[in-house]
């Protein structure tokens, strides 16, 4: 499996409407990790001083040749809260693509508590990671087929509580079905910042130690952007979170923002320090009417 959930999702969903989809994805993600190389790694836990994540000297092309990423840097640490935000086109989905190892890296590396992700076995990386992606596929079945997803065995005080964390329980409250209500014209109809937040929500399910959340650039209602931003402090409690974001109030209260612009980092801080050294995060904050 190289694809990122959502496409493995969408995919299926596109094959199998209404002929046990669940089953087959649910069949999908049981399937022991491809052949890809990769040595079975023992002891490749935290090793004491490294970074959760960190990307050194990260350069990257798109196999048609397109040079998108020149040499970027950044750390991740446990627990801690960064975003990636510039221009579009910068490379910011590109890097989360990398991080999740679904291009591999060119130059420089990707490190994991340390160990080179090439050295990781795709599973365990998988494990340690949520990847939530722009366009957030939602699965033809009830919320709670939806949720059960990344983990079977999912209590159902887990599923209510992971609905609050990001702010659903009224909306699945609404139906007499509760968990059981179908997601689409028949059930719940669910708008895409709600949609965002039950992709959010089945990623959390599975306890990842790193979320990466590629935000949606569609524009999201005031209230889901609050929804959103309520959510993503949620889901910091007790994990990293590295968040791609096209609105920058969602990110403001992160411990380190990162600008990208034209595949390098042009400048790394918190949102104060930014908006006196950086002119493009100055540009980019001014015209969101932060400053
Ligand atoms: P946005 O804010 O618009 O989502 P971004 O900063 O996330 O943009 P990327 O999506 O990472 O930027 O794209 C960076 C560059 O790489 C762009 O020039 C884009 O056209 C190019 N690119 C993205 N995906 C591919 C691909 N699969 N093949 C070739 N080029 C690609």
């Amino acid at each position: 499996l190289v694809m990122p959930l959502g496409h493995a999702i969408s995919a299926w969903t596109q094959l199998q409407t209404g002929l046990g989809a669940l089953t087959r994805i649910q069949e999908i993600l049981a399937l022991e990790p491809e052949e890809d190389g990769r040595p079975e790694r023992t002891g490749a836990g935290p090793r004491p001083g490294a970074p959760l994540l960190a990307l050194e000297d990260v350069s990257f092309a798109y196999p048609d040749g397109t040079p998108v990423l020149r040499g970027v840097s950044f750390e991740v640490a446990a627990g801690s809260r960064v975003a990636l935000v510039g221009p579009s086109g910068a490379g910011k989905s590109t890097v989360l693509a990398l991080i999740e190892g679904f291009y591999p890296v060119g130059d420089g590396a990707v490190r994991w508590a340390g160990t080179d992700v090439r050295e990781l076995p795709r599973a365990a990386l998988r494990a340690r990671l949520g990847y939530v992606e722009q366009e957030a596929p939602v699965l033809a079945g009830t919320v709670r087929d939806n949720l059960l997803l990344t983990r079977p065995d999912a209590t159902d005080p887990e599923l209510w509580a992971v609905l609050a964390d990001v702010g659903l329980t009224e909306v699945v409250r609404r139906s007499p079905r509760g968990l059981d209500v179908l997601v689409g014209d028949e059930g719940v109809l669910l708008s895409g910042g709600e949609r965002q937040r039950l992709a959010i929500a089945r990623s959390l399910l599975a306890r990842p130690e790193l979320l990466l959340l590629d935000e949606p650039t569609a524009s999201l209602d005031a209230r889901n952007e609050g929804l959103l931003r309520e959510t993503l402090a949620a889901a910091s409690a007790d994990r990293a979170l590295l968040v791609v974001a096209h609105r920058l109030s969602t990110v403001l209260d992160s411990d380190q923002i990162v600008v990208l612009d034209q595949g390098r980092v042009v400048a790394r801080g918190t949102h104060a320090e930014l908006v006196d050294s950086s002119p493009l995060y100055r540009e980019l904050a001014t015209a969101q009417l932060l400053v």
